[in-house]
């Protein structure tokens, strides 16, 4: 496995460079017992408390040349230790993945894996912040905006508006939730222009936004992928409340072409889809991931339907098809195709120079 840059290291403050080996690191950590070792926290990130927590691997002697790596990559809880691959923890660490399959297997141990209430999940779930889309009836079919720890996928055709959404949520993210957002740009369509128009119409200065989008650009699988790994790292100082991929199937449509790649390439999008999934959960943050369509026609059916097959089903949370209206250019619709929880339902929206609002019912029709 190759040694890796991380890319988005100009926007980490107190970024160490890497080693590139497993040399030991001599600093030694402050310490303060661990109360916390819940994935489920509230905002566990947003108070950085990976520089006042004591963990387990801090206290084990065989362990301690290893631990500020750990910290510097960004592993600040058992349980994102425990989940990570081998191969993850060499590229954010440098440490070799003889080493770190040891320290997972250390960390499997440390954590509890264990069962809980029904009663706690819905009142963790209760603590849950949205993020708003700008139109109140796209909100209400969300179940209120775009939900944390989940993957949710907006698919649909060549402008239906999915960059639009992912560019309104970025600055939602950052105005209403107080929150920093990382946005992996694999078609080149990321606009800060589209950010300045909507801070404008919002009368709000665009560089406290633009300050807070941390945008790397994906021209191949193994840079999403990377650039994803990454993630941990950058969190680590960020309050990242919002993880965007538009669009998430672009590069392996790219790369895997033809019947005998597929395998290859849905093997691969699982990984990618686990590690999202991950970093959804671990990081208490929404995923939000954009798709493409093709077209099925036969004797049956003549309709689109989302790229990735039963790989893509399966991983994200919620799955939402965006049409053009056929008599009003800006309208979109949005539709829910599947959910653990929401029910199918439609909304409309519009696109906007200052960004996504809400269309006036009363003169609407598709
Ligand atoms: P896709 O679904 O392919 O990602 P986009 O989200 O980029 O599509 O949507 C593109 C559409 O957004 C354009 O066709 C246009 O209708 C609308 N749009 C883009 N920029 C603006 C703007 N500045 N003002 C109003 N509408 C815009
Ligand atoms: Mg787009």
């Amino acid at each position: 496995m190759p040694k890796s840059k991380n890319m988005f290291n100009r926007f980490i403050s107190d970024d160490k460079t890497k080693q590139g080996d497993n040399v030991p690191d001599t600093a030694t950590l402050p310490l303060v017992h661990d109360t916390e070792h819940s994935s489920h926290s509230i905002d566990q990130r947003s108070d950085q408390p990976s520089q006042k927590t004591i963990l387990p691997w801090d206290e084990d002697n065989s362990l301690s040349e290893y631990s500020q790596k750990l910290r510097d990559a960004g592993y600040d809880s058992v349980r994102l230790l425990a989940t990570a691959s081998k191969e993850e923890i060499h590229i954010l660490t440098g440490i070799s993945e003889e080493f770190a399959e040891l320290i997972i297997n250390k960390a499997k141990k440390w954590c509890d894996f264990d069962f809980q209430s029904a009663a706690t999940i819905l009142n963790d779930r209760s603590q849950l912040i949205h993020i708003p889309t700008g139109s109140k009836s796209l909100d209400k079919i969300l179940g209120g905006g775009i939900e944390p720890q989940s993957i949710t996928e907006f698919y649909g055709a060549f402008t239906t508006g999915k960059t639009q959404l992912c560019i309104q949520l970025a600055v939602n993210t950052v105005l209403e939730l107080n929150g920093d957002v990382i946005y992996i740009d694999t078609e080149g369509s990321f606009r800060p222009e589209r950010v300045m128009q909507i801070c404008k119409g919002k009368n709000i200065d665009p560089n406290r936004v633009l300050e807070r989008i941390f945008v790397g650009r994906a021209h191949n699988t193994d840079i999403q992928i990377q650039l994803t790994n990454n993630v941990i790292q950058l969190a680590k100082n960020k309050n990242i409340r919002l993880l965007i991929c538009d669009s998430l199937t672009s590069t392996f449509r790219a790369e895997y072409v033809g019947k005998g790649a597929l395998l290859d390439r849905q093997q691969k999008l699982n990984q990618h889809m686990r590690q999202l999934s991950r970093i959804a959960d671990m990081l208490n943050l929404a995923v939000v991931v954009t798709n493409q369509v093709m077209s099925v026609i036969n004797s049956f059916e003549n309709t689109v339907v989302p790229i990735g097959g039963n790989i893509l089903a399966h991983s994200v949370t919620h799955r939402i098809h965006f049409i053009k209206s056929s008599k009003k250019p800006a309208v979109r619709h949005a539709k829910i195709v599947a959910s653990p929880s929401l029910p199918d339902a439609d909304a409309a929206f519009k696109i906007t120079e200052t960004g996504i609002k809400d269309v006036n019912a009363s003169n609407f029709h598709f």
